[in-house]
């Protein structure tokens, strides 16, 4: 036992001393690994081995467990990645096999102690070895790891934008236009409400293609500079469909930005808001001429009281003075009488419940204000003409109300006309309506000026009063009638009044 000891000490300490020079016998093999130069590391490993070789298992394990780990830290401090195939196992061995050979040449030992040594040898060459397959093995699980948390996280991502993708497409009026306003994208609900389909959208410029006329510039313009300074705009737009109909949507402007912060595209989400849009301007019609209803009924009642006692006064005043009866009583009666007349005229529209429907001939009403009006057109040089094909359409209403209605504007149509021209008005039906067209080829009018129709006291005349449209808008409105203007400034105007015929036969 003590020979042995004696052969492990002298070999230990022979690999011990041998170190570097077997360390550079294994560099000028020039391995291609991390440490295979590292001249160092192989003396040490050599040194740790000689240490651990006169030493019992456990405490030589420790030694080169120690070794390992202390190398397995340089390396990663370094930057570098443990592999397995950087300890050099074969050649530590090799070497060492080497040194004990030359050995044994001098200082023959019995062959079971030979045979123990290389053991021994191998076993703590493996057992180093050992940690550096560990260790590389734990990084492939890391990297793999990290691999499959990175792709599992791209998927998601994919996912989740092919799944926003789907709801902006399902929920909303989409669009996608590159700097120039030229559309690049655009889905099936945008080439819905726009009416064109999908290849007369893409290339075209978004504004120029739907622009309905209606926003003025510096409205359009607010946009544009939103989108190059790359905010988000958010507003009300009036655009223009394929068939020359109008729609409103709701819209968000967001641009994007390119790495030098220009916009280099931006999307348009839309929602159709026509439908409100047109019950709030109906709204907003209809509170208007409540307002205007109540503000008549008042106006009436106050000036209805003072007008008696002035008739009732002059009545007595044609008594005393003789000179004065021709002069001023008749005339001042007469002006009474009709300021009276408008008043109570007037009130036919402020309250409701004046007036009572039944059936009446719409050709007979126009006919009526065709004659009425004939002379004073022929005067201006304006001719009228009547293009009616049956001889009676009745429909639920009242005379007067409908008279009245024409009456304003077939004399709109004829202020349209200062130097003279055509009027044609005619009557069809179409499924249970009755259509009325008015038209002329008089001044016409903007987007502006037709949004304005119906409203109180608009009007552009010096002699006008801007409640004939208010009026006639209620009085159709009443006779659950609609009505639709089509204008164009210097080419004309024609107003079209649909009503509900009724059927003589039901
Ligand atoms: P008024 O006739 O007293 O001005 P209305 O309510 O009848 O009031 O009409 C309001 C305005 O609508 C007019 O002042 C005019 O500007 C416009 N308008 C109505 N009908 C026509 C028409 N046929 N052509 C051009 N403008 C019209
Ligand atoms: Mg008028």
């Amino acid at each position: 036992m003590n020979n042995n000891n004696n052969d492990f000490t002298r070999i230990s300490r022979n690999i011990k001393e041998l170190g570097s020079l077997l360390s550079k016998k294994i560099d000028e093999k020039q391995i291609p690994t991390v440490f295979s130069r590292n001249t160092e590391i192989h003396s040490s490993f050599f040194h740790c081995i000689g240490e651990a070789l006169s030493k019992d298992e456990e405490a030589a394990q420790k030694i080169v467990a120690q070794w390992a780990e202390k190398i397995i830290q340089i390396i990663t401090h370094s930057g570098g990645q443990v592999h397995s195939s950087f300890f050099l196992g074969h050649l530590y061995k090799k070497a060492i096999i080497d040194c004990i050979e030359e050995d044994i040449i001098h200082h023959p030992i019995p062959s079971n102690h030979l045979i123990g040594m290389i053991k021994k040898v191998d076993a703590l060459i493996y057992y180093a070895s050992t940690f550096f397959t560990t260790h590389s093995q734990k990084l492939l699980e890391n990297d793999l790891n990290n691999f499959n948390q990175d792709t599992l996280e791209k998927r998601i991502t994919l996912q989740e934008l092919k799944d926003l993708k789907k709801a902006l497409n399902e929920a909303t009026i989409l669009a996608i236009t590159d700097k120039n306003d030229n559309i690049t994208y655009a889905n099936d609900k945008f080439c819905q409400i726009t009416k064109y389909p999908l290849p007369e959208l893409i290339g075209k410029n978004h504004r120029d293609l739907l622009n309905s006329g209606f926003h003025d510039k510096a409205f359009l313009d607010d946009i544009l500079i939103a989108i190059r300074e790359g905010r988000v705009w958010k507003g009300e737009i009036r655009n223009k469909a394929k068939d020359g109909s109008y729609f409103w949507v709701d819209t968000t402007i967001v641009p994007f930005l390119n790495n030098n912060g220009e916009t280099y595209q931006h999307i348009s989400i839309q929602h159709d808001i026509t439908e409100q849009k047109e019950a709030q301007d109906m709204l907003y019609k209809t509170e208007k001429l409540a307002m205007v209803g109540e503000l008549a009924a008042g106006i009436a009642h106050e000036i209805r009281n003072p007008l008696t006692t002035i008739r009732g006064f002059i009545q007595i005043l044609d008594h005393f003075s003789e000179e004065n009866k021709y002069l001023y009583s008749k005339t001042i009666l007469d002006e009474i009488d009709r300021i009276n007349f408008i008043i109570s005229e007037f009130m036919v529209f402020a309250k409701p419940h004046a007036s009572y429907f039944c059936e009446c001939n719409i050709i007979e009403i126009i006919k009526k204000v065709h004659n009425l009006l004939s002379p004073e057109a022929f005067l201006k040089n304006i001719d009228i003409s009547l293009n009616i094909s049956q001889n009676d359409i009745f429909i639920y209403g009242e005379k007067n109300q409908l008279t009245q209605v024409f009456l304003n504007m077939i004399k709109n149509s004829i202020e349209a006309l200062p130097n003279g021209g055509d009027i044609e008005i005619s009557i069809i039906t179409k499924d249970n309506q009755v259509v009325i067209s008015i038209k002329d080829n008089g001044i016409g009018m903007t987007l502006e000026q037709i949004e304005k129709l119906g409203e109180p006291f608009y009007t552009t005349k010096d002699t006008g009063n801007g409640l004939g449209l208010m009026v006639s808008y209620k009085i159709i409105e009443k006779h659950k009638g609609k009505i639709n203007v089509e204008s164009a400034p210097f080419k004309g105007t024609t107003f079209h009044i649909n009503f509900p015929f009724l059927n003589k036969s039901e």
